[in-house]
């Protein structure tokens, strides 16, 4: 409520509106002079018009007393009605003087008498005792009178009479049907007038009165009138001081905003901290904090974090590396704070509300204005900023606290957007690294296709030149060797293809683990003689030999981690592959796989980047040691899918050690329960022992040199092959002979008609052996997603190309032989 300070003086009034007083006090004046002017004419007239009956009334009253004979009837009844003039006039002056004084004495001032016409002389003349003298005394010539009784008609006239200047009522007196006389009654103009003077003056008084009594409500009215002006006038000001107040603030905000939202993120938190003290200024702040709810994902579960915090160095309280966090623990203490965040209220104390404890998180001058507001940004909670004051228990007022949520509201924006900015720029650090590393991967993957590539065509003129057939034997094992680095390289880029489409599987089966290390060691060892490493392998007798895991993909992993150790270990360094049993319930077993070497080793800073895809500890690497960076993206992939963990431990200069840990089935070994083997041969004799002598095979495929690999691969298995150029033509000479052929082997793309489509002709012909012919799919399209498509389309198996002559004879031996 507004309050009003000075009371409104008489004098005040009259000097602010002085002018519009005199004006008001004149116009007024005037109706009040009309009315009393109007009022003493009219009450002049009705004065005299009332006097006028008044005296006509009281001669009528005169009349009444007269007896019915008149005069003649009061003479006869005194014996004088012949007597002389004299006796006459004093008979009746006799019979008629007492009534004439009773009248007379009824008001003041009247004189009232009887005239007779006959003795033209007045009668009587009350009251006596003053006009006694005039009985007998007639009339003049021209008194009135004489005209009343001459025409008999009554009159009043005002003049100057027997009695002085008068008004005169007269009345003729009429007795049987004659006029005798006439009566009168009057009184004198001066006692009228003055009579008519005092009823002005009382009228001059109640207007005067009234005009006071008016212009006082005037003057009231006008009084009221500034007071209520001057109530508007100091809102209006206070209100303007507010707005000026707040504007100034608001302007504060801005500005303060302003630098936050032109500041990169660089500048950011320099330009946040110069916004909260421009703000902690202008609002008498001394501390400042902005608490941002984060949470946990991993534990489900939220808590606080300080954004920001500013304190001013004049409010004596301590700064040190806690101040925020005492602030938000001391806020987290009071009740009722949580619910009023909740809600979107703003929350305020005072140190009046405060136990001495808790009044010692905020201030330590004892003094306290608080007030937390909450943040919501796109109407979600983001967090709260408190603004404290301990030089004064002065709360904000509501517009002071609307303006300071706008600038919290802004700050919170920006910082948000800051987050999402360094978000962006990490994102786009990241996408560049990714675009940077896929180029350097293609530059390596032509040269890694290139250098194998090379040495096939080199060594096939090589061979194709020499006659001698152990430099031919050598040309085709460098061709080989050549040829299967380029199909681990092809396996590699698929592998990491199906990492990133998330297709990578794990086919856990029943394997020997000895078996496994065994393949390895044939794998890689060869390699180590030509470079004259030592290759140790170290194998914990524990571990159970019968595992239940992806053996494939174990084996990957191992022989990449070998083939790095060899690359990156010189000639006649040490490579060593050990296998320890971490623990082992009987139904699972821990296997710890370490490769070491004391080649080049790894910096701590390439050991946090080797592990991803496409990424090599150096740019040089490539140049001098090959590869394509995705060995060990792979690795640890795989290692991942297991459920294992895969990890380095390396020193410039003198080696590294890769291991990992896998948890697999394990089964202990009975030599009862020991499976047959695949093959009663070894791997090495698999051909010479295939004997399909009386087994027919369709092959359908386009590639006429597909056709001659397939055809010349299995001839020592004595299987007869027809071949088809595509589809169609499978089709057709299926149809002609179904009993002719034991097995298909499909390629998928061919022309016409393709292996999908024959596939489904075949299955859906109405012959025998339609539906249960072998149809084995031969194609380059090695993904599950292609393999899946095939079996839909009716094939019962899958070979990927480049054919893997042990593959293809397995694969035979499983649908012809068993
Ligand atoms: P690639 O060997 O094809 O380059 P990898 O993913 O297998 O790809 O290895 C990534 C990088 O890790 C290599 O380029 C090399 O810089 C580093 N590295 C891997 N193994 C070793 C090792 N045993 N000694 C030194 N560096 C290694």
């Amino acid at each position: 409520m507004v309050k009003i300070d000075n009371p409104i003086r008489n004098t005040d009034i009259l000097r602010q509106h002085g002018r519009t007083i005199v004006i008001l006090a004149v116009l007024l004046f005037i109706p009040f002079v009309l009315i009393w002017y109007i009022s003493s004419y009219v009450n002049e007239d009705i004065f005299y018009e009332q006097k006028s009956e008044n005296l006509l009334s009281i001669a009528r009253v005169l009349d009444s007393y007269l007896v019915d004979g008149g005069y003649d009837q009061i003479l006869a009844e005194a014996g004088v009605l012949d007597g002389t003039r004299e006796e006459k006039i004093t008979a009746l002056n006799e019979a008629l003087r007492q009534v004439t004084d009773d009248v007379a004495s009824s008001s003041v001032g009247l004189g009232v008498g009887y005239y007779s016409l006959e003795l033209d002389a007045i009668l009587t003349y009350g009251p006596s005792a003053d006009y006694q003298d005039t009985v007998g005394v007639s009339i003049g010539e021209t008194h009135p009178g004489r005209e009343v009784m001459r025409t008999g008609v009554a009159q009043v006239s005002m003049g100057s009479m027997v009695r002085g200047n008068i008004m005169n009522a007269m009345l003729p007196v009429v007795r049987g049907g004659e006029i005798i006389g006439y009566i009168w009654a009057n009184n004198l103009v001066s006692e009228l007038e003055e009579t008519l003077g005092r009823m002005s003056s009382v009228i001059l008084f109640l207007l005067i009165v009234s005009y006071i009594i008016v212009m006082l409500i005037i003057l009231t009215f006008i009084r009221r009138m500034i007071r209520s002006e001057q109530m508007s006038k100091q809102a209006l000001s206070r209100a303007l001081q507010e707005t000026q107040h707040r504007d100034r603030l608001m302007r504060v905000v801005n500005d303060a905003v302003s630098l936050l939202l032109t500041a990169d993120s660089d500048t950011f938190e320099t330009a946040l901290q110069d916004c909260m003290e421009m703000m902690g200024i202008a609002f008498h702040m001394d501390k400042i904090g902005i608490f941002q709810l984060m949470s946990n994902k991993s534990r489900n579960s939220h808590s606080y974090e300080t954004a920001a915090y500013w304190q001013t160095k004049s409010s004596g309280e301590s700064t040190d590396e806690g101040a925020a966090e005492n602030l938000l623990a001391g806020i987290q203490t009071i009740d009722g704070w949580k619910e009023s965040m909740r809600r979107r209220e703003n929350f305020r104390l005072t140190s009046g509300d405060l136990l001495e404890q808790e009044l010692a998180h905020f201030s330590s001058t004892g003094k306290l204005s608080l007030l937390a507001m909450p943040v919501f940004l796109q109407d979600r909670y983001w967090g709260f900023v408190i603004y404290c004051c301990v030089h004064d228990e002065r709360p904000l007022d509501v517009g002071e606290e609307a303006v300071l949520l706008s600038g919290s509201l802004l700050m919170a924006n920006a910082m948000a957007r800051n987050e999402i900015m360094l978000d962006l720029m990490s994102a786009h650090e990241a996408a560049l690294a990714g675009t940077r590393a896929k180029s350097a991967f293609l530059a390596s993957m032509s040269h890694e296709i290139r250098t194998p590539m090379n040495a096939i065509i080199g060594m096939v003129a090589i061979g194709r030149a020499s006659r001698a057939p152990e430099r031919k034997d050598y040309a085709f094992d460098k061709i080989e060797t050549a040829g299967s680095h380029l199909l681990d390289v092809i396996n590699d880029v698929l592998d990491i293809s199906k990492i990133e489409s998330g297709k990578l599987e794990i086919s856990p089966a029943t394997f020997r683990f000895s078996e496994m290390i065994q393949r390895v060691h044939d794998v890689v060892s060869h390699r180590m003689v030509e470079k004259k490493q030592a290759f140790v392998i170290e194998i914990d007798p524990a571990i159970p030999n019968t595992l239940i895991a992806d053996d494939q993909r174990l084996a990957q992993v191992i022989i990449n981690l070998i083939s790095n150790a060899y690359k990156f270990t010189p000639e006649g360094g040490a490579i060593t592959l050990s296998a320890h049993l971490v623990e082992c319930d009987g139904i699972e077993a821990t296997v710890r796989i370490d490769v070491a070497d004391n080649g080049i080793g790894i910096s701590p800073e390439q050991q946090t980047r080797i592990f991803e895809s496409f990424e090599q500890a150096e740019s040089t690497t490539t140049r001098k040691y090959g590869g394509t960076g995705l060995g060990l993206a792979i690795s640890e992939n795989i290692i991942d899918l297991m459920g294992g963990r895969i990890w380095v431990e390396s020193e410039v200069g003198e080696g590294s050690v890769f291991s990992f840990v896998v948890t697999v089935g394990c089964l202990y070994d009975d030599p009862a329960n020991e499976e047959p083997s695949d093959t009663e041969c070894g791997e090495d004799d698999l051909l010479s022992c295939t004997d399909l002598t009386g087994k027919r095979i369709l092959l359908a495929e386009d590639v006429e040199v597909n056709q001659e690999i397939v055809v010349t691969i299995l001839e020592p298995t004595h299987v007869q092959i027809d071949c088809a150029e595509n589809g169609a033509v499978a089709l057709r000479m299926f149809c002609e002979n179904p009993q002719k052929y034991d097995l298909i082997l499909m390629d998928v793309q061919m022309p016409d008609m393709d292996g999908y489509e024959a596939t489904r002709s075949i299955r859906a012909l109405d012959v025998p052996r339609a539906a249960t012919i072998p149809i084995i799919a031969i194609t380059a399209n090695v993904f599950q997603e292609d393999i899946q498509k095939c079996l839909n389309a009716g094939m019962n198996d899958h070979l990927g190309k480049p054919l893997d002559i042990d593959e293809v004879l397995n694969m035979l031996r499983k649908y012809l032989l068993e």
